[in-house]
């Protein structure tokens, strides 16, 4: 019997916990610690981890794999408890929305026995804590999975091979690439949620405009209704990035100010209708990536398995042969449009 450690037991600890009871993940123990008592007992209660560790030490203590699920800024803090306590050939991974910050703390604390290997599912919803937490919130989702130059390969297989035991899609890259994207897709959207509903609760005329205020409203700003927490920690640790598309979006809401303002309606429209096409086109290729993922079954599992990583091995040989297929389909579309044109 092998343990793996989940350190912070909210919505993606609790669910990653959830999702992993529900794999076929075999002869494996799910050791958990989260700061409140009433959490761990409801973790346990819930199904997402088999026993209570009293401390962050003795949740790592003999564990295989141990991933660290808290707020950004305690990741660091973290670490520090568990450092001692870590055994020799562990694997350590993390959830943190951002990476830069992560992987310095890591290489400067971590002792030199143990792999460290970033991660960042990239699921999730305004809801945090353990109630929250359900089984399938990865499936289909892409899961970041960014390697510590020293990591054992082995060790990076076994992330690889936990994104996909919760039916995610592992996709490597390096920490700053990955800070950089998620600026602009992920913590940008974050912000112009937050501003949206502060400009218009700011208004004068709130209490009518509020009585009018519906779908759109809500869908826009339904990130502003997430942890205050984890968007403070996320601007945090990802400062410089997303002051750059912050800068970007101001230009983005003018440009679309001075096309309104204009007075050219045809090229208003032609603007409309271009985003339009584009974002169905986007949102039509992810669902159907989420069918074909959803319909590729997985193989039962042991954790030796997953530790020696054969299957994670055995797996990236599969996403590659499928990128390929994808991207000779991608070059035929392409050439289709050309031709139209
Ligand atoms: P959450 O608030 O639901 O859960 C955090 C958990 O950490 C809580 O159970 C809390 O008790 C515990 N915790 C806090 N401080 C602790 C400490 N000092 N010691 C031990 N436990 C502690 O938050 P979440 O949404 O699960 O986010 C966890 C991590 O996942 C964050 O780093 C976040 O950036 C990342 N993440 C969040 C989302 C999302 O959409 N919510 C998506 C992907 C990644």
């Amino acid at each position: 019997m092998a343990r793996i450690a989940i350190i912070g037991l909210g919505l993606i600890g609790g669910s990653l916990g959830l999702a992993l009871k529900q794999s076929r993940l075999r002869d494996v123990e799910l050791v958990g610690y989260s700061r409140s008592r009433k959490t761990r007992e409801k973790a346990r209660r819930a199904g997402a981890i088999d026993t209570i560790a009293p401390d962050p030490a003795s949740a790592v203590r003999d564990a295989a794999i141990v991933i660290i699920a808290t707020p950004i800024l305690t990741i660091r803090q973290m670490m520090e408890e568990i450092a001692p306590a870590l055994p020799q050939d562990c694997t350590v991974t993390d959830v943190g929305s951002t990476k830069a910050d992560v992987m310095r703390w890591a290489e400067e604390i971590l002792p030199q026995h143990v792999s460290f290997v970033g991660g960042h599912p990239m699921a999730g919803k305004e809801q945090t804590g353990i109630d929250a937490a359900e089984a399938g919130l990865f499936e289909g989702k892409t899961y970041c999975i960014v390697p510590s130059p020293t990591a054992r390969e082995t060790a990076v297989n076994s992330v690889v091979g936990l994104a996909g035991l919760v039916k995610a899609v592992p996709v490597y890259m390096d920490a700053e690439e990955h800070d950089s994207y998620v600026a602009a897709v992920s913590h940008l959207p974050l912000v112009v949620s937050t501003a949206l509903f502060s400009l218009a609760r700011d208004s004068l005329a709130w209490p009518e405009m509020s009585q009018l205020a519906s779908s759109g409203f809500r869908d826009v700003t339904r990130l502003a209704s997430g942890s205050p927490e984890m968007s403070h920690d996320i601007c945090r640790t990802n400062r410089e990035n997303l002051v750059h598309w912050l800068n970007r979006m101001a230009q983005e809401l003018l440009k679309y100010r001075d096309l309104i303002q204009g007075g050219d309606d045809e090229e208003l429209l032609k603007a409309f209708a271009r985003i339009q096409l584009e974002r169905d086109v986007f949102i039509a290729r992810g669902a159907q990536r989420r069918e074909e993922r959803a319909a590729a079954t997985e193989p039962g599992i042991s954790i030796t398995d997953l530790l020696v990583g054969d299957w994670a091995g055995r797996r990236a040989r599969e996403m590659m042969k499928g990128l390929e297929q994808e991207s000779r389909r991608k070059d035929k579309r392409n050439g289709d449009h050309g031709r139209k044109r």
